[in-house]
């Protein structure tokens, strides 16, 4: 029977407590929400939403086409200056999501005979732009830039180390200046993916390499989505002006797939000046989620010191984390759960996400549903 082999997978996940579902979530909801991105609590901002609307109403429901032909708009360029100038970076290159904007950077940068070097806690999507790409990839133990250093030294010819720069899963940050220093000794590119940074780290939100001192350097490639920070949807590349025109050129994920719908280029571009205008929400949600780590570790719980706005907090089995979230819910909270395969060193975890908009009492609410509920 066609397909028959995926009735034994179901099963399988079944038996181990991994099946996910899909759950459509009401527009209003009483849930405190620590499960989403949106850390800056920017997705329902009105100036955020009217960006959206205007975008539309000027550009229509769709961009109509790939960026090389239909697809670029007077409002993607628009973002793309805005984007480049608040990173720090000489140009910028907006892509449909950060999954692409990932694939892009690493096939386009990492071509038949290089070498790319990929922390073993990247995002699935770098993993796959390493899978897709035709250099070949050496993965390296997580944030350890000793063992980078000997995998370079051990290669001739071009070569790229990838990195997030905060971990998604447990909210650590990458060591990127010691990364920044082996890819100089060898010659090496630095491509960091800042989808967790933008927005909570460096002055102001303008990402981590910013705080590391690498925005602008002419080795160093920054990924990131407009989907968390920014409340939108979509991703972006920036880097010096030549790596952005050879992705123009060779990256297939943005000369194959339909531009950015002009609402999500115009919500992007609304979050970023309300960024310029408030730069205090960064801290904040840095903020809060140093408050959250706090108050879960003083009530005995294990979780991860957070480095930027994601807090990992650890669950004894995949099964009972299923059912802390579940419990969770329950008690009005909404937390989010992490789980193998999502996870390959198979350790379950609560994560939640401290938003720079939430309040003493919500965290202090969230804290107590977390601890009353603990399995
Ligand atoms: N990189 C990281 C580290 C992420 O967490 C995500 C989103 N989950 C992505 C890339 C992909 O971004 P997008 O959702 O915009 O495709």
């Amino acid at each position: 029977m066609a397909f028959g082999w995926i009735d034994e997978e179901a099963r399988t996940r079944r038996r181990a407590g991994l099946v996910r579902t899909l759950r459509p979530r009401p527009a209003d909801t009483p849930l405190l929400d620590l499960a989403s991105n949106d850390y800056l609590g920017l997705t329902r901002h009105p100036e955020v939403v009217e960006g959206a609307a205007e975008a539309a109403r000027t550009w229509g429901g769709g961009s109509t086409g790939s960026r090389l032909v239909t697809g670029t708009t007077a409002l993607h360029t628009e973002l793309e200056r805005a984007l480049a100038a608040f990173c720090g970076f000489e140009a910028a290159l907006v892509f449909s999501s950060g999954y692409a904007a990932n694939l892009a950077a690493v096939t386009a940068l990492g071509p038949h005979g290089s070498l790319i070097v990929s922390d073993a806690g990247n995002h699935a999507s770098l993993i796959d732009g390493c899978r897709l790409a035709r250099g070949g990839t050496q993965v390296v133990g997580h944030a350890d830039p000793e063992a980078v250093r000997k995998v370079l030294a051990a290669h001739t010819g071009a070569a790229i180390v990838v990195s997030d720069t905060v971990f998604s899963v447990d909210g650590d940050r990458a060591p990127l200046t010691a990364l920044a220093e082996a890819c100089r000794e060898h010659g090496a590119g630095l491509v960091v993916d800042d989808a967790h940074g933008l927005g909570v780290l460096g002055d102001g939100g303008r990402g981590a390499p910013y705080a590391a001192g690498l925005a602008g350097a002419e080795d160093v490639v920054v990924t990131a989505t407009l989907s968390k920070s920014l409340g939108s949807q979509g991703g972006v590349v920036l880097g010096p002006a030549r790596v952005i025109d050879h992705l123009v050129n060779a990256a297939r994920t943005f000369i194959f797939d339909t531009g950015l719908a002009p609402a999500a280029a115009g919500a992007a571009l609304a979050a970023l000046r309300l960024l310029e205008r408030a730069p205090e929400r960064a801290a904040r949600a840095r903020e809060v989620a140093a408050e959250l780590y706090a108050r879960l570790t003083a009530s005995g719980l294990e979780a991860v010191r957070p480095d930027a706005a994601v807090v990992s907090v650890r669950a004894p089995s995949p099964e009972r984390a299923v059912r802390w979230a579940a419990d969770c819910r329950t008690a009005g909270l909404a937390v989010g759960c992490f789980r193998p395969p999502s996870v390959p060193d198979g350790i379950s975890r609560l994560r939640l996400t401290a938003r720079a908009d939430l309040s003493g009492a919500e965290i202090e609410r969230a804290v107590r549903v977390i601890g009353e509920t603990r399995p």
